[in-house]
């Protein structure tokens, strides 16, 4: 196979550096500036000022007791005569140093609840989550008090209770980041790999959510610094003869009306320092387009494919099992590497149980290559995600059998089946940028399935990343394996994402839309890759594509799904002229070609896909069926099969209607033929 210019692009600028920019374009707008020199001048003073004005600020005067502002004292004296300017520029080191470490509490004990759900299991997850969520309930004010009361009075109580009182709101960040980041697809690829939780959310996870909850921090800071001056104003912080704004604030409270300006002068440091912290959290936020939280709701970004899928499989049709007879699906050019037997996968609704897959089986032998089309919705993702056992709760997956190599995956240690999923089972997933982690070199998320699984050394898993590389045709492999993902042209990391499939001995791989995010020259140099894989190694393909004409190039096989089952499996060069399910028919009618007349309306299927919470009786496509009879509309058919491993559910199979005006409705010979 040539490679094409695209697979060479240059590399864009590199994260860090990109990162670098979008920081350093925050401090060039003018709220990002004015608020970044603000909190760089109260970050020196509190390094500097206790060192040039401790003196001052300490020595007492009985001769200049509670004196007013003058060229002197430029906020007055306080009651033993100490000069008040100094005492507050003094006072920034402890109020700013007691303001972070309580941020600081708050960041790692929120880090620990809202990650906690990941590791823990379903019940320990959610027993985590309700309690952060009745936490979050409490204002944080009245859980500082509490927490103070409980710790007791003192600077290192009202830490601890402003660093626990601020927990709950951290934990929530830190759930919601790490959820959305647990639905990408590197997570998936690493988890299919075999990588434990805790190596998942160190390597993977955690990485990905540093920066905006840096920057909630900040934020975060500005809060625990009024919360602090707060608790020392009420005498419950900082204890004489120490003291930050709070307790200066108090202090000078009860000469408010003689001397204001001393009384406000540590108010307007608690102020200034506070919007210091806030405004630069706000334009960083802003700046590289994160929505703060703790204020209100975080978006953690593009979800990935597999998580829309799941979307669309929670509002799935609640459906009643069919039951589905198995059936010997045909001949097998080898052994059956998967055996699928009434897979279902079920989530639970509003209205009752979804079930948005339903009774799927089918058998894939040794280095076959099974297709499965659908239109979007139609369970084709789902059902190669529970294969994969990627389903997670609350969704639950059942099957009569799940067989991978022999070995049952529904039973079993489950050690024993991420070990052989991860040696033997590759996933390729649809967009190539969120199958790798963004903030690891391609190289190391390559070695680390062969140092997790063949127990290889640091130095020998890279050496064997860098040979699969070049094995899916990855040019200058050595220098590409140390680069990060964005490095990579899109058809680029997508080798690489075969590439990792091929660290271990892969005897199948699942492809989910591998091509559709690429352009057409790239489509079909990754088709290629993944045909010569399978040639060279015998490998088995499971294809999904709603691209009809891809698979009946790629595969020997095509299953084709509608509304969670499926429909038809017919050899794949019998596709474009022998369908005899209706719905596939029409699919292949709906593919416009070269010849297509570009004046007249592309061909569609013609309704909408069945509507989850309204699944009709009998064949889900009769509503958009030309076929449909009065038996369609009270049955469901049967996936039966003829004998010679061509497997239909329909009531009609292979008749043709008598309107050839719709879509789908026409022999599929003559709507193919016309073109071909
Ligand atoms: S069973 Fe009836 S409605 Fe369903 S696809 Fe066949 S002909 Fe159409």
């Amino acid at each position: 196979m040539t490679t094409s210019t695209t697979f060479d692009a240059p590399a864009v600028a590199p994260r860090r550096s990109a990162a670098r920019a979008r920081w350093l374009a925050v401090l060039r707008t003018p709220v990002g500036a004015g608020a970044g020199l603000l909190l760089a001048l109260v970050l020196v003073l509190a390094l500097v000022a206790p060192l040039l004005w401790s003196g001052q600020a300490d020595r007492i005067d009985t001769s200049a007791v509670l004196q007013g502002a003058s060229a002197e004292h430029w906020v007055g004296t306080d009651a033993l005569g100490r000069d008040v300017f100094a005492r507050v520029l003094v006072a920034t080191r402890l109020s700013i140093g007691l303001a972070l470490a309580a941020t600081s509490i708050a960041v790692v004990l929120g880090l620990l609840l809202g990650c906690a759900p990941l590791l823990l299991g379903r019940r320990g997850g959610r027993l985590v989550t309700a309690g952060v969520n009745i936490a979050v309930a409490f204002p944080g004010l009245l859980l500082a008090l509490f927490f103070a009361v409980v710790f007791g009075v003192g600077m290192t109580g009202a830490v601890l209770a402003i660093g626990f009182a601020g927990a709950p709101a951290f934990a929530r960040l830190s759930q919601t980041l790490a959820a959305g980041i647990a639905e990408r697809d590197f997570v998936a690829a690493a988890r299919i790999a075999g990588v434990g939780r805790f190596r998942v959310l160190l390597r993977h996870v955690l990485p990905n959510i540093g920066e905006p909850l840096v920057v909630n921090a900040t934020i975060g800071a500005g809060g625990a610094l009024l919360a602090f001056a707060g608790l020392s104003f009420l005498g419950l912080g900082v204890q004489a003869p120490s003291y930050d704004w709070g307790r200066l604030l108090q202090d000078g409270l009860s000469g408010i009306y003689i001397h204001p300006v001393a009384a406000l002068a540590p108010g307007v440091a608690i102020v200034v320092a506070g919007l210091a912290f806030n405004l630069f959290g706000e334009a960083v936020a802003k700046g590289i387009g994160l929505t703060t939280a703790l204020g209100g709701g975080f978006a953690p970004g593009r979800a990935s494919r597999r998580e829309a899928t799941r979307r669309d499989a929670r509002r799935g049709a609640a459906t009643e099992d069919q039951g589905l007879p198995v059936t010997d699906p045909g001949p097998e050019p080898g052994r059956p590497v998967l055996e699928v037997q009434d897979l279902s996968v079920t989530f639970p609704g509003a209205h009752g149980p979804v079930r948005p897959v339903r009774g799927v089986s089918f058998r894939i032998g040794r280095g076959e290559a099974v297709g499965v089309v659908g239109e979007s919705g139609s369970g084709k993702s789902l059902t190669a995600l529970a294969i994969a056992r990627l389903v997670e709760q609350p969704g639950e997956v059942t099957a009569g059998r799940l067989h991978f190599q022999g070995a049952d995956l529904l039973t079993g240690p489950d050690r024993a089946h991420r070990r052989l999923l991860g040696t033997s089972f590759a996933m390729v997933f649809q967009d190539p940028m969120t199958s790798f982690n963004p903030t690891r070199r391609i190289g190391r998320q390559l070695a680390e399935v062969a140092q997790e699984h063949q127990g290889m050394s640091r130095g020998a898993a890279l050496a064997r990343a860098v040979d699969r590389l070049r094995s899916v045709r990855v040019p200058a492999a050595e220098r590409r394996a140390h680069q990060y993902p964005h490095e990579f042209s899109g058809g680029m990391r997508q080798r690489a994402m075969i590439g990792m499939g091929l660290m271990g001995e892969p005897s199948l791989i699942v492809a989910d839309e591998p091509t559709t995010a690429l352009d057409v020259t790239v489509q079909r140099q990754v088709l290629d890759l993944l045909a010569a894989v399978r040639a060279e190694d015998d490998v088995a393909l499971l294809l999904i594509s709603h691209d009809v004409a891809v698979v009946g190039q790629v595969c020997e096989r095509v299953l084709v799904m509608y509304a969670g089952r499926v429909v038809e499996d017919l050899p794949a060069d019998q596709l474009r002229t022998g369908a005899r399910h209706p719905y596939t028919r029409a699919l292949v009618a709906a593919v416009p070609d070269m010849d297509v007349d570009l004046d007249q309306p592309l061909p569609v299927i013609p309704g909408r896909p069945v509507d989850p919470a309204h699944q009709p009786p009998g064949c889900a496509y009769a509503p958009r069926c030309p076929l449909a009879s009065a038996r369609c509309t009270d049955e469901d058919p049967a996936l039966d099969d003829d004998g010679a491993g061509w497997r239909v559910a329909c009531w009609h199979a292979g008749e043709v209607a008598a309107d050839r005006d719709v879509p789908g409705a026409a022999p599929v010979a003559l709507a193919l033929g016309e073109r071909a």
